[in-house]
């Protein structure tokens, strides 16, 4: 049986409230504000759309206090690594295991899909830290140099010089862009996205060494240098939070 699910709004004295309407097999009306803010209502088959709003007009106080206390909520943080054996990282789409051992000296190794670190005190959670950090750096700039080198060679056109590169750990953006200095400055965490998505990233970020704003110009090049672009943006939005 297809859903019957429509998409409403009605006016409160609280202001506009968009809420979304599923008809049951149910005898009372009842509303729910989730957790996105969204409002969901379900309804007897039957009842009045008067009525429904009707229902939700006397609600409005609630609604309100409820989205308030949604939008009030830190969003939840992924979770914090402890750089101890069986926990797993993602990398370019894949997932890594960390093995943490005893030795001699320290350094860092990877075969297939294990990352060993070696440690002399392996319950120093700061040395652990700063092995698996530097290592994770070694392989951002390699990975991230060579889309860029990628890169580089289709923009020859614009004779462009090589820009450098920094990396960051970033929140709210995946990369960012000096055109005057020519430097790139992207995000640790693409890392854990498949190389597709970071390619979308570099490109973008060349696309402002010619346009430097989001003009029509500058997506009709980036069109052009990255027809896929679109689909490698949410394919990194779905497989890397922020
Ligand atoms: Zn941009």
């Amino acid at each position: 049986m297809a859903l019957q699910k429509e998409e409403h709004a009605v006016l409160t004295v609280d202001g506009e409230i968009d809420y979304v309407l599923e008809r049951k097999k149910i005898k009372n009306i009842n509303l729910r504000v989730k957790p996105d803010c969204s409002v969901y209502v379900s309804a007897p088959q039957r009842a009045a759309v008067r009525e429904i709003e009707g229902f939700i007009k006397a609600k409005s106080k609630y609604i309100k206090r409820a989205k308030e206390y949604y939008r009030s909520c830190p969003k939840i943080k992924p979770v914090e690594l402890e750089y101890v054996s069986g926990e797993t990282i993602k990398l370019l789409g894949t997932e890594i295991e960390l093995k943490v051992v005893r030795g001699s000296r320290e350094f860092s190794e990877r075969k297939g899909s294990v990352l060993y670190l070696h440690l002399k005190d392996t319950e120093d959670i700061k040395r652990r830290k700063r092995l698996f950090t530097a290592w994770l750096d070694g392989v951002c700039r390699e990975v991230f140099t060579d889309i860029m080198r990628d890169v580089h060679g289709r923009f020859s056109e614009y004779n462009l010089s090589f820009p450098e590169l920094k990396l960051r750990t970033m929140t709210s953006r995946w990369g960012s862009c000096h055109p005057y200095k020519k430097i790139i400055t992207l995000n640790r965490r693409l890392i854990e996205a498949p190389r597709h998505c970071i390619e979308q990233v570099v490109t973008h970020e060349f696309c402002h060494f010619v346009h430097p704003d989001h003009s029509k110009d500058f997506y009709a090049l980036l069109q052009r240098m990255y027809p896929e672009w679109r689909y490698s943006k949410a394919v990194l939005e779905s497989t890397v939070v922020l």
